[in-house]
């Protein structure tokens, strides 16, 4: 059976999968991402997280990572997402100098999770979807059965979570202000508290104390109202057969989905036909989706 590398860059870690065509994960490895180091840092941990998985027979290595992605040239365009100094590496072109024999394939990290949900998880059986997920920052992928990843002219398609939510609102690290990443990511929860009761707290504690804290509870009404605003506008663009909700903020959902499912279902014209699921992989979807790639390509 062939065996590939698969590796989800994120702002925070890496982590780097030895796959084989099942999509089963027979060896990990992690580093922290290190952006606070720069560019050549980054590259570092990653060179050595493929270092630790490397072993004979492996054909091919897949890499997610965040920004605009050329995935043919293999390169960062000029956004590099939530990575500092990201913007403008040429990924495959660092990474062969090292790995010369293998081939390497780079795609946007919200596209190798949509991957990975249309050939393992919540979109196997479906024909179109639209994938968002809510992490550090917010992805998006439109993904259909017939035309697979949808990337656009210029590798800038479906960056979902760069669409304005908010009018002149909060700034956004891609230049713009009011994006929907600022006001549905992990951090815009945290920024939604602080904003409110003037005290800083991990988002993970904010949803915990959901029931305990006027101001917690308060941060999260306002995000299920924005992620449900979002999910109607989305819905009303694609008209897809589902929209699959992952990312790192999936984690707190039993706080937040029920309630946003149901403002879904209130507010939109027409909430029937579009689905919203959870999506099934989410700490391993980069990686899985990221080594699928790689596997279809090779
Ligand atoms: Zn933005």
């Amino acid at each position: 059976m062939k065996k590939v590398i698969g590796i989800d860059l994120g702002g925070t870690s890496i982590y780097g999968g030895l796959i084989d065509q099942e999509g089963n994960i027979l060896k990990r490895s992690m580093r922290p991402t290190g952006s606070s180091g720069g560019r050549e840092q980054v590259l570092h941990n990653i060179k050595e997280v493929i270092d630790e998985l490397l072993e004979e027979g492996v054909v091919g290595i897949g890499l997610g990572s965040p920004g605009f992605i050329h995935t043919e040239r293999g390169q960062v365009l000029e956004v590099g997402g939530n990575i500092s100094g990201w913007a403008g590496t040429n990924i495959r072109g660092e990474l062969s100098k090292e790995f010369r024999d293998i081939p390497i394939f780079i795609e946007n990290d919200a596209n190798v999770a949509a991957i990975c949900e249309s050939w393992l998880g919540a979109g196997k059986n479906l024909d179109s979807f639209i994938m968002i997920t809510l992490g550090t920052g917010v992805g998006g992928a439109i993904f259909t059965r017939e035309s697979g990843i949808w990337h656009g002219k210029n590798y800038q398609g479906a960056e979902l979570g760069h669409i304005i939510l908010y009018p002149h609102g909060r700034e956004c690290g891609c230049g713009q202000k009011g994006c929907a990443e600022q006001y549905l990511a992990g951090r815009a929860i945290e920024k939604n508290y602080l904003e409110l009761s003037g005290q800083r707290l991990k988002g993970e504690m904010i949803f915990s104390n959901y029931q305990l804290d006027e101001k917690a509870k308060e941060a999260i009404d306002r995000f299920i109202g924005d992620l449900g605003i979002y999910l109607i506008s989305i819905k009303n663009i694609f008209d897809p057969e589902a929209i699959i909700i992952g990312g790192g903020v999936i984690n707190s959902r039993e706080v937040w989905w029920d309630r946003v499912i149901d403002y879904y279902n209130k507010n939109c014209n027409s909430p029937k036909g579009t689905e919203i699921l959870p999506a099934q992989f989410l700490n391993n979807a980069g990686m899985i989706g990221a080594a699928k790639i790689a596997l279809d390509n090779i």
